[in-house]
């Protein structure tokens, strides 16, 4: 992909327990030299192909993305750690900060893909989101420039339901849900979400667990929330310089947003039914409007025939998802999608694919944020 284009990773995960019990067969392929993901015919599909005259035919599909991490069996000499994502994406991602872009990094896949694995990750194997913030503040405190300083503020909320939740406030019954607000300087924002200053690496990752807590708690309670909602942590990082020679002061303000969507199987119309189907349907809005914005974003030609122009045909606005991550789509952002991937699950592993390589195409016009202020 070109340096204006979403960054677009895949990454494979180990088999689970009721995988290995039901004997399941590894789908996938990546070849490390050409960064192609191969997508294989679980066995025995010839047979059903040929009998079902291939309603719907199951073949090999080849993807080439700008890195596939294999994490499928740690014996493997190409297993990809939590260590080698990060420093592979993480990094070059925290650079950008640094130089001041905005950036985004998204996971999207089916429930049980990895997608919280790889962002957040266990306490023993940390994701992108506590390493992010541990080389943060590395970064920061090995400073040895007396004429820069530095402002680190994070917020981490939830979006369930097309409603928006502060991760940072203890819940409350009936639970309270915040608005959004569209600023010409800022863009949409969530108006009244509790923004923290942290001083240090320790202080980020506890306020970091509160906040995931708070989604997993209800997790439990409510029918596996997580699966149902987009989690975006955000870390607002601004550096202020000081030019002693000149006396003048420059700001550079970076966002640092890192996002685990939802369970991408929820974007289909059909499961549950009743009160099922109103949360289904409702986080479908968010999750399918990612898929049109995606498309339309992809393809602009195609999305501005009709003589209208790109910006009244990508559909933002028609859900909180993607309202809130429009400049993350579609504007001043350097943005990357990890598209997670179950080992033996060819229609969903399929689906994702075929999103991400819709993503690739993207391009974005990131540019430094920098302000005089005096
Ligand atoms: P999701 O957030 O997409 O629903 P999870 O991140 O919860 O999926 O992953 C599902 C299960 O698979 C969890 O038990 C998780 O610990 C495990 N898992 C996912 N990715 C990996 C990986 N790369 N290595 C080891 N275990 C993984
Ligand atoms: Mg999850």
């Amino acid at each position: 992909a070109g340096p204006g284009n979403v960054k677009v990773v895949v990454r494979v995960r180990a088999f689970l327990p009721r995988e290995n019990d039901r004997g399941a067969e590894c789908l996938i392929e990546m070849d490390p030299a050409t960064e192609t993901t191969r997508l294989l015919p679980p066995p025995g599909s010839d047979l059903a192909n040929s009998r079902t005259q291939s309603r719907k035919i199951t073949e090999e599909k080849s993807f080439t993305f700008d890195k596939s991490f294999w994490s499928h069996d740690l014996e493997d000499e190409h297993y990809a750690h939590q260590e080698e994502v990060y420093n592979c994406l993480g990094e070059e991602f925290l650079d950008h900060n640094f130089e001041g872009y905005h950036t985004c990094i998204f996971a999207y896949g089916q429930t049980g893909s990895g997608k919280s694995y790889t962002m957040m990750g266990t306490p023993d194997q940390p994701g992108l989101i506590p390493r992010t913030c541990e080389d943060l503040f590395e970064r920061i405190e090995n400073n040895e420039s007396a004429n820069v300083s530095y402002s680190v503020r994070v917020s981490y909320f939830e979006v369930y339901n097309e409603h928006v939740r502060d991760l940072f406030q203890p819940r409350t019954d009936p639970p309270s849900y915040l608005k959004i607000r569209e600023s010409p300087a800022e863009g949409p924002y969530v108006k009244d979400l509790t923004e923290i200053q942290v001083k240090n690496y320790s202080e980020i990752l506890r306020y970091m667990r509160m906040g995931d807590n708070s989604r997993t708690v209800a997790s439990t309670k409510m029918n596996d929330t997580s699966s149902r909602s987009h989690a975006v942590f955000t870390i607002m990082l601004k550096q202020i310089h000081h030019d002693y020679k000149t006396d003048e002061t420059t700001e550079r303000l970076a966002r640092i947003r890192l996002v685990d969507l939802a369970g991408s199987e929820r974007a289909k119309a059909t499961e549950a039914t009743g009160a099922r189907l109103r949360e289904g349907g409702n986080i479908n809005k968010s999750l399918t409007t990612l898929g049109r914005v995606i498309a339309a974003l992809a393809d602009p030609k195609a999305a501005r025939q009709g003589g209208r122009n790109r910006r009244d045909v990508v559909p933002f606005r028609d859900s909180i998802l993607t309202w809130l991550l429009k400049d993350s789509l579609g504007g001043n952002s350097k943005t990357a999608m990890i598209a997670c991937i179950a080992p033996s699950d060819y229609d969903e592993t399929l689906s994702t694919l075929r999103y991400a390589d819709q993503a690739k195409r993207i391009r974005l016009q990131a540019t430094v944020n920098q302000d005089h202020v005096s």
